[in-house]
């Protein structure tokens, strides 16, 4: 059979045929073992590893909720482990805590166990590429979808990095401990997958007016991972563990995606440099940073609420072009240094790469976007409407207003003018650029 079809297909298959790219999109995760009381199959999904003795690494709120009951599983089946649990209860993904994970790592274990979110999570994946051992991963809460990448992010002398790890062999999400997170944590699980409706979209409109690679499978996969998690909601956020497990597969179904498509265009667009602003002002400046999820989460819906603006919109050549050309890039560097602190000089590096801002480039997407905007609204108009997604919000108990994570409604539009200087994928801010299009005029 060819095309996605469903996880566990997928990882007995070790990818998939595919139709439109007619490759076969590998994944590196054997074995995902999701549902009630999993966690009683650690000794088996350990021998499929070929392991003998693990490494287990957890924080200590991830040790209450799963480790203790995973290493008296092990030991009951004979298995010996060595533990570490870190020294503080909400680790940061940085230097120090890694450092703290390699000095603590016991060389006599072939295999490490990380047990809890993101930063273990990411932590463990860089320990298993620098030790070379297996890694299998006890999710303790659906908050993200990082869960089976070969990349960690990370915070490196105060700048956020995406550094290349391992990924995990083997994932056992017992859906009885993920249920019992913290509610927060499931709604960011499901703001990371919401996150998804403009990823894709913005994924298609790059392959529309930059020739981007784009496998409609593969965003059909992310699709089918994302509607189960909206259909699953209402129920995750009130502790229910079936729902919680569509929520988990949804993610990991999600960071898969990515793996397949060697990019994170499946599942990162806009909403998700906005949340990476952010935490960089957050880095340099102390200010607040709210869950991964819940800042990408709700970053859709200005994103949305742009994107039904601008459809609106008749692009003119005359000026978008006057406007490519009046760009001040020193005075907007300038600023951005202000906003976001010492993370702004590799983005300003990268526009001396990329050259985001150069005329004759924009000239030639211009041509592009003019010739094909009948078929940029028509991908605009297959997002959901922020009217709906801030009704959805609103019934799951997810923040929809800036107060609800501590902002005001300038610093939301602060973080969404600089957000495309991040990294180099085209993104809203982008085609906003592109066209003259000030952000008050599509309401940001
Ligand atoms: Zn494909
Ligand atoms: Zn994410």
């Amino acid at each position: 059979m060819s095309g996605f079809t469903d996880l566990q297909t997928l990882l007995v298959q070790g990818g998939f045929d595919c139709p439109a790219c007619h490759t076969f999109h590998a994944v590196s995760l054997s074995r995902v073992r999701l549902g009630r009381g999993t966690l009683g199959e650690l000794p088996a999904a350990m021998r499929e590893l070929g392991g003998t003795k693990g490494f287990l690494l957890a924080d200590p709120n991830t040790w209450a909720a799963a480790g203790e009951k995973a290493a008296s599983v092990l030991a009951s089946a004979g298995i010996p482990t060595a533990r570490h649990i870190l020294s503080s209860s909400r680790p940061a993904p940085d230097e120090r805590t890694m450092g703290e994970a390699v000095f603590r790592f016991d060389p006599s274990c072939d295999w490490i166990g990380g047990i809890g979110g993101g930063v273990v999570n990411d932590v463990c994946k860089l320990l298993a590429k620098t030790s070379g051992r297996p890694y299998l991963y006890i999710p303790t809460a659906p908050s993200m979808d990082g869960y089976a990448s070969a990349s960690s992010s990370m915070e490196m002398g105060g700048l956020k990095v995406s550094l290349p790890s391992a990924a995990a062999s083997s994932i056992v999400a017992d859906t009885d401990v993920l249920a019992a997170a913290p509610r927060e944590m499931i709604l960011a699980g499901i703001g990371d997958m919401t996150a998804k409706y403009v990823s894709l979209a913005e994924w298609e409109i790059s392959h529309i007016i930059n020739d981007e690679y784009y496998c409609p499978e593969i965003a059909r996969m992310v699709r089918i991972s994302l509607e189960r998690v909206v259909r699953a909601a209402d129920a995750a956020v009130s502790g229910d563990p079936d729902a919680v497990a569509a929520v988990t597969e949804g993610l990991i179904l999600s960071g898969l995606a990515m793996e397949c498509a060697h990019l994170s265009r499946p599942a990162s667009g806009m909403e998700h440099y906005i949340s990476h602003i952010r935490d960089m002002r957050s880095l340099a400046f102390g200010t607040r940073a709210d869950l991964h999820g819940i800042q990408c989460g709700f970053a859709v819906l200005p994103v949305l609420r742009a994107y039904e603006a601008l459809r609106a919109v008749t692009p003119d050549r005359e000026r978008a072009l006057a406007h490519a050309r009046s760009f001040d890039w020193a005075a907007h560097a300038a600023v951005m240094r202000d906003a976001v602190g010492p993370g702004a000089e590799a983005m300003i590096r990268l526009e001396e790469k990329e050259g985001k801002y150069d005329p004759a480039r924009h000239a030639v997407r211009l041509e592009r976007i003019l010739a094909r905007w009948d078929d940029l609204t028509a991908v605009m108009r297959s997002l959901p409407s922020a009217v709906s997604m801030t009704a959805f919000y609103r019934r799951i108990g997810f923040p929809t207003e800036p107060e609800g994570l501590g902002m005001t409604a300038d610093e939301v539009r602060l973080l969404i003018r600089f957000a495309a200087d991040i990294r180099d994928k085209y993104v809203l801010t982008r085609l906003l650029w592109d066209l003259g299009e000030p952000a008050d005029g599509v309401g940001i």
